[in-house]
């Protein structure tokens, strides 16, 4: 299997003293769904956000693609798709506009078919035309995937997707999830709930204190710890 995204050692401590990671290293397959499981203030965001190239590591390596991000991180960028917990939008902007804008953004031409493509897969083409503010906790968490997707990324990823949202909402989410699977998207999404990992992930990382403390195979995961113990043990 080809890593498409090859962490090795990496640590994060902040100006504050706060150690937020240490010696984390991963690698992620191309069209696999990796999910990090772990408590507030694990650290996943603050992984997600090295290998996106927000945050500066202390120490280690992230290469995207074969690109290392301290050094070719523009070409790392292209192949990233990033879908922030919070819901930043327009608000005085169409759907497709934001889009549109989005792709803009990371230098790529227009291209309206791709991004039918993309609306009409996330169930969003028929508020094309619908000013952001005006749409639903739901569809306004789609348009920020479909912004993730605008330029086209290799790997999107999915920062608490479900956090704050109900049940319904999040089954929504999980089938959009599925369905970006089907589209070949490789997606690591960070999670506080164990359910969620299960039903989305080919792959789960538990993290916790800033340490990867394990990888395995969902169903493996599964069968080796069971529900409660993992749960527990998380608290
Ligand atoms: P949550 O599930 O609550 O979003 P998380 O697993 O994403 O948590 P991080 O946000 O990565 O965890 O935080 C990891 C640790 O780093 C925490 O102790 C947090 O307080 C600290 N931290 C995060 N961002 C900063 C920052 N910009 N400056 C200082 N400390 C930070």
């Amino acid at each position: 299997m080809t890593a498409i995204i090859r962490i090795e050692n990496l640590s994060k401590q902040y100006g504050s003293g706060t150690k937020a990671l240490s010696g984390v290293s991963l690698d992620i397959h191309e069209g696999e769904i990796i999910a990090l499981l772990g408590p507030n203030g694990a650290g996943k965001t603050t992984l997600i956000s090295i290998i996106c190239g927000l945050v500066v590591p202390t120490g280690g390596t992230v290469r995207v693609g074969g690109h290392d991000i301290a050094t070719q991180w523009r070409a790392a960028r292209k192949l990233i798709g990033l879908v922030p917990q919070e819901i930043a939008l327009e608000p005085f902007e169409t759907v497709i506009n934001a889009v549109r804008f989005t792709r803009g953004l990371y230098g790529e031409g227009p291209d309206d078919a791709y991004i039918e493509r993309v609306l009409r897969s996330l169930a969003l083409w028929d508020k094309r035309d619908a000013m952001t503010r005006e749409l639903s906790g739901g569809m306004k968490r789609r348009v920020l995937i479909a912004k993730a997707l605008s330029h086209r990324p290799k790997v999107l990823f999915l920062d608490e997707p479900t956090a704050g949202v109900d049940v319904a909402l999040r089954r929504e989410m999980w089938e959009v999830v599925d369905q970006l699977r089907r589209d070949g998207v490789t997606i690591i999404l960070t999670t506080h709930y164990l359910e969620e990992a299960e039903e989305m992930a080919d792959r789960i990382g538990v993290i916790n204190h800033g340490e990867l403390l394990l990888v395995r195979p969902t169903a493996d995961l599964m069968g080796e710890f069971g529900k409660k113990t993992l749960t527990i043990e998380l608290m």
